[in-house]
């Protein structure tokens, strides 16, 4: 169709990808390009191979932005269940592993397939292994320098996504975009990623290696309770990722390593049945023995037979147990981390249309956006939800 503009959009990850179907089929000329060999490398990477594509309990308060209430508008109009709708439609099975988080049954891969065969209903072009190095407007849109040549496009749509796992291709040409637009960027940073701690720390607990028990961790007003997994570099696990989201350079993390004990009537229990067992026993019964041996090497416990631990002993055993205070030395950045935190300023974006306030030809959809969800598919809804909104309102406009 002549009339209809031409649509390009810069990412073939999940909002890039989704986008596109949604405006092909509405009869639009529209050409995807992305540096990489293959469509939808992170999805395939997601959800350790098995895509955590949405959540059951999609929710504005479980996003992270300078503006939490951005993101409300976009969710609402295309949710978690319209996303549901999608992947049933495709016949795509898919299971609820906990929290709400939907898994596909037989791998990523079917929801890459399942975008494509979207993309192909619409009849989208591909421009594969093409980088986007700069951007200029002319008097009708933008002229594109790419890697392949130049482009000339009416539209553009900027799905670049993030830093993190930087030998997946990421480029920070989304960000720069914005900036030579005059839209400013929220300072970016490593998000759902794990701790390093200070060295002696580490090595501490390098022994601990491999072990994961389930805390409750927080810092400052925000919670989590799940699994902390202790690794060689310092400190990981679904609790420890949702924490870092929260968490800025400096500050102290509280971990309750027995979130579901009551330790003064268990102290009382174990001193009824035996008060002679020595305390590391005791604690035996309810963490590894290995960390109590940690704990033990660190003095934050004192290993003594549990008929004389005083009460201002017990006290401060408790305190130990259930408030660890550690001060992690950085996180494992962009190598690691799921997200990336910060992003295109929403203040500049409509959250109606993700277009450019001043600039109503180009857009910004996924993650490159300061918006950063939770663990658990809350970043894919995310790509979902402001790619629908984008495409709606090409549709409509
Ligand atoms: P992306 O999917 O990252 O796509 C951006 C695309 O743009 C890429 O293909 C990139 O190559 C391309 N690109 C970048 N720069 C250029 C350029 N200059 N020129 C051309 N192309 C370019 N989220 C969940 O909700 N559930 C999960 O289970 C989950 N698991 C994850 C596991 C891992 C290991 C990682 C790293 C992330 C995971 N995430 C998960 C986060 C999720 O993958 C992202 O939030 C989501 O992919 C963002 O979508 P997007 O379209 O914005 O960007």
């Amino acid at each position: 169709n002549t009339h209809l503009p031409k649509i390009t959009i810069i990412g073939a990850g999940a909002s890039g990808l989704f986008c596109a179907s949604l405006l092909g089929q509405q009869g639009f000329d529209v050409t995807v390009i992305d540096n990489g060999k293959k469509p939808g490398r992170k999805i395939l990477m997601s959800g350790g191979g098995y895509c955590n594509f949405t959540n059951l309990n999609i929710d504005s308060q479980h996003y992270l932005s300078q503006n939490p209430h951005f993101c409300k508008s976009a969710l609402k109009r295309f949710s978690q269940w319209d996303f549901i709708e999608l992947v049933q439609r495709h016949d795509i099975a898919y299971h609820e592993k906990e929290l709400g988080q939907l898994f596909c049954n037989e791998g990523a891969q079917s929801i890459v397939a399942m975008l494509l065969a979207e993309c192909q209903s619409g009849q989208v072009n591909f421009s594969m292994q093409t980088e986007l190095l700069d951007v200029f407007a002319t008097s009708s849109g933008f002229k594109l320098t790419t890697t392949k040549g130049m482009i000339y496009t009416d539209k553009l749509i900027i799905a670049t996504g993030g830093l993190s796992m930087p030998k997946l291709g990421t480029t920070p040409i989304g960000y720069k975009i914005a900036e030579s637009f005059s839209v400013p960027i929220v300072p970016v940073r490593a998000g759902l990623v794990p701790f390093t701690l200070q060295p002696t720390l580490r090595d501490h607990l390098a022994k601990l290696t491999g072990i994961a028990i389930e805390a409750e961790v927080a810092v400052k007003q925000q919670c989590f309770k799940g699994n902390i997994l202790f690794t060689h570099r310092g400190i990981s696990g679904p609790a420890i990722l949702q924490l870092s989201n929260y968490w800025q350079m400096g500050e102290t993390i509280h971990i309750n390593l027995l979130p579901n004990i009551d330790l003064p009537t268990f102290f009382i229990e174990q001193r009824d049945q035996a008060a002679n067992q020595q305390l590391k026993t005791v604690l035996a019964k309810l963490l590894p023995k290995r960390l109590i041996d940690c704990l033990i090497q660190l003095q934050m416990i004192v290993d003594l037979p549990l008929k004389q631990l005083n009460i201002k002993q017990q006290q401060s055993l408790i305190t130990a147990l259930t408030d660890w205070q550690i001060t992690p030395n950085g996180t494992e950045g962009y190598r690691t981390a799921e997200v990336t935190l910060g992003g295109v300023d929403t203040n500049y974006l409509s959250s109606k249309t993700m277009a450019v306030k001043n600039e109503p030809n180009l857009y910004f959809i996924g993650e490159v956006v300061d918006v950063t969800g939770w663990l658990g598919g809350y970043n894919f809804q995310w790509a979902w939800s402001s790619a629908f909104a984008c495409a709606s309102e090409l549709v409509t406009s």
